[in-house]
């Protein structure tokens, strides 16, 4: 077989399973953890990711669409699997056939399972929906005022049943974020309407589904199953950063000593999943006043020994890293000089000793003693690690180690 072009993501399976157990048992045992794999596991490969998961005992999986959720059940026959991006128009028959459990909160969604149910034959509540309440984010969701409006749908004889009743925290990752406290209010207002208007014959909710890796690792976790179980839900909390080893950053920062005990144990014990390598393709010798890549925005200051990597911004290599940021060869930091291109990139290997072609590469993760962390390149481009992921192009090769 043809060797690859030599730039490929080593996924860590037995890393990201550690990561789910310890996720597990930081939520407590009363708490579910969905394990999310939307955006193709965060750009670290659905396929290698979510059987890894579910043998490491997920029971839920998060994606985003429903192609997505086809393929998550290709992988995970008897996974429970939510389209957290909700459901799109003509994809309900789908959603059935797969058995995949949509996010709900817009009327014409409705409408569109109840007659995909109708044409399968489903019988009453047997179309479970994870209905979501908009307590303050404005992206997904029912707001209060037509809460009514769509709980007039799961009547007790609809093959609808709201499995559970879900909110996403846009500020979880702030300390004691009055944002949080707000859409904490909102949500229980949505709980009191829906206890008022949902039929008592129709299947009751089961979970309360908020919280994400920050509320998690930030000590709100505590308070959110106390909530489900004031209004009789079971707790779930949807896990995806954390999973990855990333552990998430909090603004402002906690003091040291005054950190979430979560927190720490996250930060000691998360390991990294994802390495992400290229090697040397060629090496060569330049004269002072050498020009590097496009517009020669590097210029050799003295005689120099560059490296060619074959890893580049199509590869997702992001282009602000140009003169800006070094990877790891022969376990030393090299910079990257002059423009990252499309497909390639050009190391200053004059201070490291003997590099020749072949010579592995570290973009993202570690190499003897350095480490290249997801949020080195986050805060080298103006972003965050969930972005540095999802980034990393479809066609570096995802390999399971
Ligand atoms: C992505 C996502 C999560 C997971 O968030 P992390 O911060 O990566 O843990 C949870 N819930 C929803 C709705 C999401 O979109």
């Amino acid at each position: 077989m043809m060797p690859n072009r030599p730039c490929w993501v080593e996924i860590n399976t037995r890393a990201l399973q550690d990561n789910y157990r310890l996720v597990r048992s930081l939520a407590g045992s009363e708490t579910e953890c969905m394990a999310v794999i939307k955006a193709d596991a965060y750009g670290h490969g659905l396929q290698l990711c979510a059987p890894a998961l579910v043998a490491a005992g997920a029971r839920w999986l998060g994606v985003t669409s429903a192609e997505e959720g086809a393929t998550a059940r290709g992988v995970c026959p008897t996974a429970r699997i939510l389209v957290m991006g909700g459901l799109f128009s003509g994809q309900a028959p789908a959603v059935i056939a797969q058995r995949l459990v949509p996010s709900v909160w817009d009327r014409w969604q409705l409408s569109e399972l109840e007659a995909a149910a109708q044409q399968a034959h489903l019988g009453p509540g047997a179309l479970p929906v994870h209905l979501e309440i908009d307590t303050g984010m404005s992206r997904q969701g029912v707001a209060l005022d037509h809460l009514p409006a769509i709980l007039s749908h799961f009547t007790s004889g609809s093959p609808l049943r709201i499995e559970a009743v879900m909110t996403h925290l846009y500020a979880s990752d702030e300390a004691n974020s009055a944002d949080t406290a707000v859409q904490i209010e909102r949500l229980e207002q949505a709980l009191t309407c829906i206890g008022a208007v949902h039929p008592a014959a129709a299947p009751q909710p089961e979970w309360l589904s908020v919280g994400a890796s920050a509320a998690l690792l930030g000590g709100e976790a505590g308070e959110l199953a106390a909530l489900a179980v004031r209004w009789n839900l079971r707790p779930m909390l949807r896990i995806g950063l954390a999973l990855y080893g990333v552990t998430p950053r909090f603004q402002p920062p906690f003091e040291t000593g005054n950190e979430p005990a979560n927190l720490l144990r996250a930060r000691n014990q998360l390991r990294p999943v994802l390495t992400w390598k290229s090697s040397v393709s060629s090496v060569r010798s330049i004269p002072a006043g050498s020009e590097i890549g496009y517009n020669g925005t590097f210029t050799a200051g003295e005689p120099m020994r560059v490296a060619l990597v074959p890893a580049g911004y199509a590869d997702g290599l992001d282009r602000h890293l140009s003169n800006n940021f070094s990877l790891v060869v022969r376990g030393h930091r090299a910079p990257l000089v002059g423009r990252v291109s499309m497909d390639q990139c050009v190391l200053d290997v004059t201070e490291i000793e003997g590099v020749e072609p072949g010579d592995e590469v570290v973009i993202l993760g570690s190499q003897g003693g350095e480490c290249i962390s997801a949020y080195e390149h986050a805060d080298a481009t103006g972003s965050i690690p969930w972005e540095v992921f999802t980034r990393i192009g479809p066609r570096v090769l995802r390999i399971a180690v």
